[in-house]
């Protein structure tokens, strides 16, 4: 099964970090992958990723270089935003921003001067660290205010993002730009009370996308630049390595008129310059996430979600919002075991090969590094082929290492599982 060696470089003049590479080969391989902001890029992903690519300096955009010998890559990014443009229905496409948070740091650049006021989500409620964190350049440079979601209610309608809160907090504070998306939030958000929102108060839409990208290329989450309502965000902002399973990497989408603002924020107003090598990759990952069975594999992650999320309720576990419309389960572990933290549980589920990280869950309290819960996603397993069935497995696995969690037999016993069950699922990188 295991594919043949293709680092033979690095092993013949690195040995050192080449058995660093192959152990961690091994731990993709025979672990469950459940962070919800993975995934298993494609083999074309990773060979354009090691491309002679990697070599050109090109500041600047596609015709306008500082430097020369630019003719290919110019092709190269040109086509990476054509791909782009088009897999979103998008006016304007940049897709240099190295990483999600440079994506938001460069969309904030744009349209925002230092101090202004801004508008997202608490980050103890899902939002982001670019969504204002003290610790974060966002906090640091900009005055965000934070909503949160609703309270919690016994038949699962709570904890969604709280629309009057938002209302009352735009009207009081006159933001300039209201932030939405969230890196734990396992609903949909729609797009168009926020706009109706903005435009009542003169604000800009900004949505975050970096989950659930390849959920809107794939059709299956709304796609925020087009609100049923008509106009939907000003600015999209997204990572290509989570949902939409390319290279790690960000990109920022908008109308025409916001697009010479942007290009200037991202270069040179953030970063030097783009890696074109990963550029290419995002072009293949963009034309991979254009295809019919790219909204097959979307329709899986959502399906294999509410799967495991079933299987969590019937094995005791609250799910915050009561369950998923996307990829993603906030789990409170509080119902299963009140002793039980998401720091213990976290850990042991190590031990048991299934990878997956400790959250806050809304109104936690245990605090950010202790928590009392779990957050689950199902990109990167659905892209090893696992559906419903191994979703119910991996449910009852999660509970019993848990249950068991004083027994290193039992727990041993879930991790020997957790083996057998992955060497029928490889990740892209195993197979032919
Ligand atoms: C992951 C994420 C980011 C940051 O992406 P990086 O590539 O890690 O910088 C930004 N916003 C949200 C909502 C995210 O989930």
């Amino acid at each position: 099964m295991l594919q043949d060696n293709t680092l033979r470089h690095v092993q013949s003049s690195d040995p050192e970090l080449y058995s660093m590479i192959e152990r961690e080969r091994e731990r993709q391989r025979t672990t469950l992958q459940l962070i919800a902001s993975e995934n298993f890029a494609s083999k074309a992903v990773m060979e354009a990723t090691g491309t002679v690519l990697t070599n050109k300096y090109s500041e600047g955009y596609p015709k306008k270089r500082y430097y020369g010998g630019n003719q290919v890559v110019d092709d190269v990014e040109q086509l990476a935003i054509d791909r782009l443009k088009s897999l979103f229905s998008a006016e304007f496409a940049n897709v240099q921003p190295h990483a999600g948070a440079n994506a938001n740091a460069a969309a904030y650049l744009a349209l925002l001067e230092t101090g202004d006021t801004v508008l997202a989500m608490r980050l103890d409620q899902g939002g982001h660290l670019t969504h204002g964190s003290p610790v974060n350049f966002s906090g640091r440079l900009y005055n965000f205010i934070s909503y949160g979601v609703t309270s919690a209610v016994p038949d699962g309608s709570g904890e969604r993002i709280d629309i009057e809160q938002i209302h009352k907090l735009a009207v009081e504070h006159r933001p300039k730009l209201i932030v939405i998306g969230a890196t734990a939030y396992p609903r949909v958000i729609d797009v168009a009370p926020v706009r109706e929102i903005a435009d009542e108060v003169g604000a800009m839409v900004m949505f975050d996308a970096a989950h659930v990208a390849g959920l809107i290329a794939g059709g299956v989450y709304p796609n925020p630049l087009h609100s049923r309502a008509g106009k939907g965000a000003d600015v999209m902002t997204f990572t290509t390595h989570k949902t939409l399973r390319g290279p790690r990497g960000g990109a920022i989408l908008a109308g025409l008129e916001l697009g010479p603002k942007i290009d200037k924020a991202v270069f040179p107003g953030l970063q030097g310059g783009p890696l074109e090598n990963t550029i290419a990759a995002k072009a293949v990952a963009f034309k991979e996430a254009a295809q019919p069975d790219f909204k097959g594999y979307s329709r899986k992650v959502v399906q294999n979600a509410q799967a495991l999320a079933q299987e969590l309720i019937e094995q005791g576990f609250r799910l915050v919002s009561g369950g998923t419309d996307t990829h993603l389960i906030l789990c409170d572990l509080r119902t299963f075991d009140a002793e039980l933290s998401g720091k213990e549980a976290q850990e042991v589920l190590d031990k048991a090969g299934i990878t997956c990280n400790r959250n806050q869950i809304p109104f936690d309290p245990r605090s950010p590094f202790v928590t009392s819960g779990l957050r689950f996603g199902t990109p990167a397993m659905t892209t090893c082929d696992m559906g419903v069935a191994e979703m119910k497995t991996i449910g009852s696995l999660i509970a019993r290492a848990l249950r068991f969690r004083a027994d290193e037999v039992k727990v041993e016993s879930v991790r020997k599982e957790v083996v057998e069950l992955t060497s029928s699922f490889p990740p892209p990188a195993e197979k032919d």
